[in-house]
């Protein structure tokens, strides 16, 4: 029977086999497990191959992925470099302009390194498709909705591309979760998550995963994390799936909360433009309605304010912490133009459209009204 999202989060590792009868499986602290005999394989022999914890996250991710399996790795960063490894020596990578600043450094660096040649491209612009065919890509990095201004790309539009010219395609999910979107199911080959937010939600544990459609990428990556020795602590992934429990109810607070804001914020007179894909005026609103199943907790906006006074602003606020990260149930502020995106030069940024005067939230699970009202009296 295939079972609905919410049946998979509340059933992980419930009822399994276990000397006390446990409901809720254990955790599996060992480093090593007994061989019976000479020439026995058992399940599992060492940690970083194989942990029965980890295990339980990777396959219940596989399950609301619909991939034929997961890797569970120790960050997001390390999931990313996993899947950068599949790239050739001297291979094309095609990425968006306005990726992840961590992915954005990776990959700028292994082409500095001379090992493979990345490629930013704006992947909604109309000679984005001539481009791929030109440059013949390995490998397509989708990151959607984009961070940090939410632009939305056509999943499904960039995956019958990279078809066409026998490129892998990535899509990086951490923004919505697999409650609000499903990659796989529009032709992506692998979801990339940084479990730090959404999934794990709770701003205690740095992990990552990568979701394969494929069982034969699902074993070469598995290998490959074994080899890289990148896999995903028991604690940590114990953890996740503590919080990971709750992500459908903690998605739909975090669609309602930042929807109203963002509705909120576009009537302030002091606040020049919201970034958010379930606003009527976003320019992938339907696109975003047609590829998602909810429009999310992040969003961005900018503000009519001095560069020197956004300090000031910032230090008005009593419920919105600054600091980096997102996808916890509490609510966060950043520049990203010093912060997240600090990385990025001066012309990158303009290029990618991160002025100094940006914000980016995400929505935590405070009361929606509170965290308005926090918001518009910095503002006024
Ligand atoms: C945080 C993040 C990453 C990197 O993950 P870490 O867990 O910080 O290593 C990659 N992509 C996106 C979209 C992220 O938000």
């Amino acid at each position: 029977m295939k079972k609905k999202i919410e049946t998979i989060l509340a059933s992980i590792g419930i009822k399994k086999q276990d000397s006390h009868g446990a409901v809720v499986d254990p955790i599996y602290l060992s480093t090593n497990y007994k061989f019976a005999k000479l020439g026995d394989h058992p399940e599992f022999d060492y940690s970083r191959s194989g942990n029965p914890t980890r295990r339980l996250l990777e396959d219940a991710l596989a399950a609301l992925e619909d991939g034929k399996g997961a890797v569970v790795t120790n960050t997001g960063m390390s999931s990313v470099m996993l899947l950068g490894a599949l790239v050739p020596l001297g291979g094309n990578v095609v990425l968006p302009h306005d990726c992840y600043g961590g992915t954005f450094r990776l990959f700028k660096n292994l082409e500095k390194r001379g090992l493979l040649k990345a490629h930013y491209l704006d992947q909604s612009a109309e000679d984005f498709p001539s481009k791929v065919q030109t440059i013949k890509p390995n490998l397509i990095w989708i990151e959607t909705p984009s961070n940090p201004l939410l632009r939305v790309v056509d999943i499904e539009a960039v995956t019958k591309l990279a078809k066409q010219v026998n490129a892998l395609t990535v899509c990086d999910n951490t923004f919505l979760s697999p409650a609000l979107q499903n990659p796989i199911e529009l032709g992506a080959d692998f979801v990339m998550h940084s479990t730090t937010k959404y999934i794990n939600g709770h701003t205690d544990v740095v992990g990552g995963a990568v979701i394969s459609k494929t069982k034969e990428h699902h074993e070469k990556l598995y290998e490959m994390a074994n080899d890289f020795g990148i896999t995903g602590s028991p604690f940590d992934s114990y953890q996740t799936i503590r919080g990971l429990r709750t992500l459908t109810l903690r998605m739909q607070q975090h669609n309602t909360s930042a929807l109203f804001i963002a509705e909120e914020l576009s009537k302030h007179p002091k606040v020049l433009k919201v970034n958010y894909p379930g606003l009527a005026s976003h320019p992938s609103h339907e696109l975003a309605k047609k590829q998602q199943k909810g429009f999310g907790g992040m969003l961005s906006f900018e503000i009519d304010l001095e560069p020197s006074k956004m300090n000031d602003f910032l230090a008005r606020l009593e419920i919105f912490t600054l600091a980096e990260s997102l996808g916890g149930f509490e609510s966060l502020i950043c520049h990203p133009s010093s912060m997240t995106h600090a990385p990025l030069t001066p012309e990158e940024k303009i290029e990618a459209g991160i002025h100094e005067n940006l914000l980016r939230i995400s929505v935590g699970l405070e009361d929606k009204d509170d965290l308005l009202n926090d918001l518009l009296s910095a503002l006024n």
